[in-house]
């Protein structure tokens, strides 16, 4: 069932290709159904990595898309603009912390995060401060894979020792300890006062994800952590740039993870579910302050601007899904899925588990233990469900329409393949 041709000549995210994992075949997908080549149906568990928020295939989507195609797909952004894009900028303004007021267009996360530190070194530079050009981030982050996006990920899960002298050397400060519903200890924003009180002349801004640290380890994290971390950065003269390309519309309860603290970044990077998983498209957004300081810069402008910036057909999609998920009671669906997904708990304290934990639409169980993935991967399709654990973590994020009953089945066989493992192990 793999296909050769595939395996031979084709990359996957993080893979060997002398010794590929199996990539099973999809022909297509609808709801929270992904549908392999062989007829088998897998209840998705993954959202394709936190995007798919309202399914795959959905109605209105396909009919924005259609129509905007129909229109036309794609425009340059160089002296040309269009409905799509400004009317895709006044709902996530309006939508968003008031103070932000400036929208940047790109097509991946990892472009919006780049983005974002170029704003924080040309906004000290505009103000005759170049020395502040470095970076502070947490470890056990995660901000995508290109060159300065891979920089500020966790030196460790990031393999920065790979990359050498090649890559930026940044600021990293401990992760922080205090739990997301769990008690705040005072002594988690030490090492950041710390660093700051020390290196805030060289430091443009700092860089986190709200709340939830995904990909470099799925941990929750205390608002109060963002609480202070914001302080200081006033304090020191240093702009709080928010990375929820994985949090952002509505995944972890909130519409934006930033608000379970009740802070405004300086600046803001926004992807994934942007446009319901439909295409590539991220926005970086800024306040008018931060802006405007660039612009009487000494470059006069902001240096970005990518050939597919503000992509009509990404933009109109985008839209669309926007509308949906404020049309509904996104918030109580959100706490149907976060009650179900506590079921989960119930593998607390099992052996091969080191923690369980449940945010919003987020569900991880942690193990003591990686899991040998193409066996997990194998069993996962044999059950008809579709998970993606990476290491010692085993995760869902399934899609927002998601039926209580997929998501029940989803969840009763992750819970019997980590009852198995023990088994095994
Ligand atoms: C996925 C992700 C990125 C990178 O986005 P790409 O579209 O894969 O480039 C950046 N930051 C966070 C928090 C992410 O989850």
């Amino acid at each position: 069932m793999f296909n050769a041709f595939d395996q031979e000549h084709i990359w996957h995210p993080y893979t060997s290709m002398t010794a590929p994992l199996p990539c099973y075949p999809v022909a297509s997908a609808s709801g929270a159904q992904i549908y392999l080549e062989d007829g088998r149906a897998l209840i998705d568990g993954m959202s394709s990595w936190w995007c798919t928020i309202h399914g795959y295939s959905h109605p209105e989507l396909n009919q924005a898309a259609i129509e905007q195609l129909n229109k036309m797909s794609h425009m340059m952004f160089g002296g040309l603009t269009h409905q799509p894009a400004i009317e895709l900028a006044k709902i996530l303004l309006e939508i968003t912390a008031s103070e932000l007021d400036k929208v940047f267009f790109a097509d991946s996360g990892s472009v919006a995060v780049e983005v974002a530190l170029k704003m924080a070194v040309q906004y000290w530079h505009a103000q005759g401060q170049p020395e502040k050009s470095n970076f502070v981030t947490t470890r056990s982050g995660y901000h995508g894979d290109t060159w300065n996006a891979m920089s500020v990920c966790d030196p460790v899960t990031g393999m920065h020792q790979i990359f050498g002298s090649s890559l930026p050397n940044r600021y990293f400060v401990p992760a922080p300890e205090s739990r997301f519903n769990g008690e705040w200890q005072e002594q988690d924003i030490q090492p950041l006062k710390q660093l700051l009180a020390e290196k805030h002349e060289q430091i443009a801004a700092m860089i986190i994800e709200p709340i939830v640290q995904g990909a470099g380890g799925m941990r929750f994290y205390h608002p109060e952590y963002l609480r202070q971390a914001k302080a200081l950065c006033k304090q020191y003269d240093i702009l709080l740039i928010l990375d929820e390309i994985a949090t952002g519309f509505g995944r972890t309860g909130k519409l934006f993870a930033y608000e379970h603290a009740d802070i405004i970044p300086d600046i803001l990077c926004l992807g994934k579910a942007l446009t319901g998983g439909y295409m590539t498209l991220s926005a970086t957004l800024t306040t008018r302050q931060v802006a405007e300081t660039i612009s009487r810069g000494e470059a006069g402008v902001f240096m970005h601007g990518p050939t597919f910036m503000a992509n009509p057909l990404a933009c109109a999609v985008a839209v669309k899904s926007i509308q949906l998920l404020l049309a509904q009671d996104w918030q109580a669906n959100i706490q149907r899925i976060e009650q179900q997904l506590s079921t989960l708990y119930v593998l607390d304290g099992h052996p091969v588990v080191k923690d369980v934990r449940v945010l919003g639409a987020i569900g991880v169980v942690e193990l003591h233990q990686a899991v040998n993935l193409a066996e997990f991967q194998a069993e996962c399709v044999r059950r008809g469900v579709w998970i993606r654990p990476f290491g010692r973590m085993v995760y869902v994020m399934p899609p927002f329409i998601i039926s209580t009953a997929e998501l029940q089945t989803l969840l009763e066989h992750m819970i019997a393949m980590i009852q198995h493992l023990e088994l095994a192990a």
